[in-house]
């Protein structure tokens, strides 16, 4: 079976060059799956996880826009629409300028594992532009957004394909997609989430992924008889998700020590409190700071800023409970990983989206600590944009506790379909593999009830 994954990967790799992350992705997700096709070949002969691995659509696109100064500028948009066997394709955009198509691709692969897993009926994609949003002006963002929807109109639709936000795409840049799309289709529908709540958005949905990245913590830690109580955090990202998780650490009486963005992070041993968190939500989604700043503002903590010759990340390398990395793909390596377990850490969710590379996910697993990768760990925030499209389905919208009640009971079914999944295929702990098996057998065995498509 090795020689299956050897194979696979070799050919992955010849169709798709030089996209790393895409490759990092599919071969985790391969070697989990060699415990189900050694017990259930016919999904190896149907060929189903090659047929996973190939977009069922894939679309790149020019967007001209106009900057204020007048000049004329040209970003790339992506839209992978991945697989549609359990529902319309669904995942967030990413504007960043590391944006290429393999990261889109990794993303958008990992979608269809994280959708099925929430057990709603969503298929996954991802897209999004190497548009990078700092530093422009609102009127800047709003061209490049109306132009970008210009062309991702003809492709999406609210029973097709429902994009979201992700990385530099909040509750600004949505509105302005959304607004393009209504005024091109001459149609209000729930063809975006992550809505403002005055025109179709659910209450939460901001919240749900670093929420959801705490309650599923808090699952693994319950099965341990363990709780939240006086832990110390170590969390990445200033952004969406990471602000949440703060917020729900402060909830659940834990104390959040850190914060980054790609300049630096700070370290505040006293604790992030709430006045600190409004500070840096102030900083982060009005005025569009650095969070270096924090700092200045609270002499406390300290701020170091990020240093490109170093094989690792400090922020890692303190003593703490919990990690929580909530920033990018790939930011904790291996030597992350053994800082983090020398530091006492035995909790890690994953906020973001396959934040912790091969040789480090193998140190977690071997050290037998609750490891919670993104697919399973961060679901919450499409898990909460399916509510948004059931609300707008009825044309009805919830309370906050109603959604919230429902996310934590997808979260702890999550965590049990993960924990269930890993036993059954006799590796018990292991939420790495059960999270990749449950995502992939209600996937595949949609696509054998589907035929050859
Ligand atoms: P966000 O609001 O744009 O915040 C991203 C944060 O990560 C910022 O602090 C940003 O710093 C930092 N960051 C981004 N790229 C970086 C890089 N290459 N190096 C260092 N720092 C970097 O985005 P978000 O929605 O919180 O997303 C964070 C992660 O969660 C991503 O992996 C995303 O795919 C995943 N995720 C998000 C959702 C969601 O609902 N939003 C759902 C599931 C998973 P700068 O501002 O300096 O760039």
């Amino acid at each position: 079976m090795q020689d299956y994954v050897a194979s696979l990967m070799e050919d992955v790799k010849a169709k798709n060059p030089a996209e790393p992350e895409f490759h990092q992705a599919v071969r985790e997700v391969a070697e989990s799956l060699v415990l189900v096709f050694e017990r259930y070949p016919e999904y190896q002969s149907a060929r189903i996880l090659e047929r996973m691995i190939e977009p069922e659509r894939v679309v790149m696109f020019r967007v001209p826009w106009m900057d204020d100064r007048g000049g004329v500028r040209v970003n790339r948009g992506f839209r992978i629409e991945m697989n549609s066997a359990i529902g319309p394709y669904k995942g967030g955009l990413r504007f960043h300028p590391s944006v290429n198509l393999g990261i889109l691709k990794f993303l958008a692969f990992e979608q269809v594992f994280k959708n099925s897993l929430t057990t709603l009926p969503m298929g996954g994609g991802k897209g999004g532009s190497d548009f990078d949003p700092k530093g422009k002006s609102d009127g800047e963002v709003m061209r490049f957004c109306q132009s970008f929807m210009t062309e991702l109109y003809r492709h999406i639709g609210a029973n097709t394909d429902v994009p979201a936000g992700d990385i530099g795409v909040g509750g600004r840049e949505i509105g302005y997609l959304f607004g393009q799309y209504k005024r091109l289709s001459n149609e209000f529908s729930g063809v975006l989430t992550g809505k403002g709540l005055n025109w179709g958005g659910s209450l939460i949905r901001s919240e749900a992924t670093g929420y959801g990245a705490v309650y599923f913590a808090r699952e693994m830690m319950a099965a341990r008889g363990e709780t939240f109580e006086n832990r110390t955090c170590l969390v990445s990202g200033s952004g969406n998700v990471a602000q949440y998780t703060v917020e729900k650490l402060l909830d659940f009486g834990a104390r959040a020590v850190t914060f980054s963005d790609s300049g630096g992070y700070i370290y505040d041993e006293a604790g992030i409190d709430r006045e600190k968190l409004a500070f840096v939500m102030e900083l982060k989604n009005h005025r569009r700071g650095r969070i270096s700043e924090y700092a200045e503002k609270f002499p406390g903590a300290v701020y170091t800023p990020f240093d490109a010759s170093l094989d690792h990340n400090p922020l890692w390398n303190h003593t703490a409970h919990c990690a929580f990395p909530s920033a990018t793909q790939n930011e904790i390596n291996g030597k992350d990983a053994r800082n983090l377990l020398a530091n006492g850490v035995s909790v890690v969710s994953e906020g973001a989206n396959m934040p912790t590379d091969a040789e480090g996910v193998q140190h977690f697993l071997d050290a037998r600590i609750l490891y919670a990768p993104g697919k399973a760990a961060n679901a919450g925030g499409v898990a909460t944009s399916g509510l948004e499209m059931a609300q707008n389905s009825m044309r009805y919208a919830w309370t906050r506790d109603e959604v919230d009640q429902r996310l934590q009971l997808i979260m702890a079914g999550i965590h049990t379909a993960c924990m269930q999944a890993a036993e059954r295929f006799g590796t018990p702990g292991n939420y790495v593999n059960g999270a990749n098996i449950a995502g992939f057998l209600k996937v595949a065995d949609s696509m054998l009830d589907q035929g050859l498509v």
